[in-house]
């Protein structure tokens, strides 16, 4: 019987145990949290968005956008809502975006520990690994040193996610785990996360929520739009639409570009059409200041801010381009992704097997992949679980076969 270990028992660890027990390996999965899978808990808002059923070539960012999408075509996001389906999940979905009936995360967590709990996976938490050695005898052995003694096995599964988060599990150990067996990282930085303004006048706009057209300008240039919620914090911007354009203004700010943002508060009509629409207001009622007359259309902070050039075509203006120059953006406790990662160059894209070490398989977001918002970041986890922990489960017959 293949034992394999899984490091990490989050969505992409469970899912690989739960393929690999399937098809009858010893499966152990060590967790260095107190209990698996807390960071499914936290997703969605607690209601976990866990797919999304339109895939699109711009959904993930990699140096190696065909391994991804080899990987996602060998466990598609069909495969995965006929595996939860199969373990009794009920879903419902809206605009795309996958969420369990039940509108909890917690139904997601728990159809995974019952169904490895079933299969008889071994599940230990507070397990902290010292050191992965590969086994000197070429036989694709391999041994991990960790705090409560030495675990064996013929394949290990790197499934210890990321560094987003503010959950104490997420502390990038997995990534000094790869890094310790020659593993290539590209460089880890935080993604799906709020962006930092310049100046100090966010404190008078924080707390507004409004729906905007988006448009980050990199060097001058325009390179994403969004439309969505934007909620207006005391530092800056977040929400949705910033969430989906930050890995673009983070990977810039990285390479020393001018980030900027342009909000469109008023998308429907047209710098004319909203000049048009305020004067029509402010002809209304004479006696109001602008201030009172964007009180009628805008939140009350956004009218205090944007009346100051007291002119119609100037306001109509700076509410068809707000411009908010990026300085940063938040830590990776307010990130809900990372881009960066295991090289997935130094990966089989087929087996999700290290091209460094027979037996050594990677999975989820500790690899190379980061995706937009929607669902897709589970998805790649189901995806890329599910392949390693088919793929891992085939070795020995494969070392028996001589073949790679
Ligand atoms: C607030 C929030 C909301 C999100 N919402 C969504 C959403 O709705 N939809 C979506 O698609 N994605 C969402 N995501 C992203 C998604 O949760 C992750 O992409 C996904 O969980 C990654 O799966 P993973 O298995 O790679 O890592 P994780 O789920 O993070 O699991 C890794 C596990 O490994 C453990 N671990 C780490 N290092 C070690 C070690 N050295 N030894 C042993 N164990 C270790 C960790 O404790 C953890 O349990 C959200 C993320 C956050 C933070």
């Amino acid at each position: 019987m293949t034992k394999i270990i899984i490091i990490g028992g989050g969505a992409s660890g469970l899912m690989a145990a739960v393929m690999a027990a399937r098809r009858g390996a010893d499966v152990t999965v060590l967790e260095h949290q107190s209990a698996c899978g807390k960071k499914i808990l936290a997703t969605g808002n607690g209601k976990c968005n866990l797919t999304n059923t339109h895939i699109y070539p711009g959904a993930y960012r990699s140096h190696a956008p065909g391994a991804v999408a080899e990987v996602l075509g060998r466990f598609t996001v069909e495969d995965t809502l006929d595996l939860f389906s199969g373990l009794g999940l009920y879903t419902r979905e809206k605009n795309g975006w996958v969420y369990p009936y039940s509108q909890q995360a917690r139904t997601v967590l728990q159809i995974l520990l019952t169904e490895i709990g079933h299969l008889g996976v071994d599940v230990r938490t507070q397990v902290h690994i010292q050191k992965i050695f590969p086994d000197t005898s070429g036989r694709g052995q391999w041994r991990l040193c960790t705090d409560s003694g030495i675990y064996r096995g013929d394949a290990v599964i790197l499934a210890a996610g990321s560094k987003a988060s503010n959950l104490p599990g997420a502390d990038g150990s997995g990534y000094q785990l790869a890094k310790s067996l020659g593993h290539k990282i590209c460089p880890v930085l935080p993604a799906l996360v709020p962006l930092v303004g310049e100046g100090d006048h966010f404190e008078q706009w924080a707390g507004v929520r409004m729906d905007a057209r988006i448009t980050l300008r990199l060097d001058g240039k325009d390179v994403q739009e969004e439309t969505g919620e934007v909620q207006m914090t005391g530092y800056g911007v977040s929400g949705i639409p910033v969430f989906q354009l930050s890995r673009y203004a983070v990977e810039g700010l990285h390479e020393k570009k001018r980030a900027e943002l342009s909000l469109d508060l008023f998308p429907s009509l047209d710098v004319q059409g909203l000049e048009d629409l305020l004067r029509g207001k402010k002809a209304q009622s004479p006696h109001k200041d602008w201030t009172a007359v964007l009180m009628g259309i805008f939140p009350e902070k956004i009218s205090r801010i944007a009346a100051r050039p007291a002119q119609p075509r100037r306001i109509a203006r700076k509410l068809k381009d707000w411009k908010i120059p990026i300085k940063g953006w938040q830590d990776y406790t307010y990130a809900q992704v990372c881009m960066g990662g295991v090289d997935l160059q130094q990966v089989d894209p087929r087996t999700l097997e290290s091209r460094l070490h027979k037996g050594l398989y990677f999975a989820g977001e500790i690899l190379d992949v980061d995706g937009a918002c929607g669902g897709y970041n589970l998805q790649w986890a189901w995806s890329s679980g599910a392949v390693a922990g088919r793929a891992a489960c085939r070795r020995k017959k494969r070392d028996r076969k001589g073949s790679p």
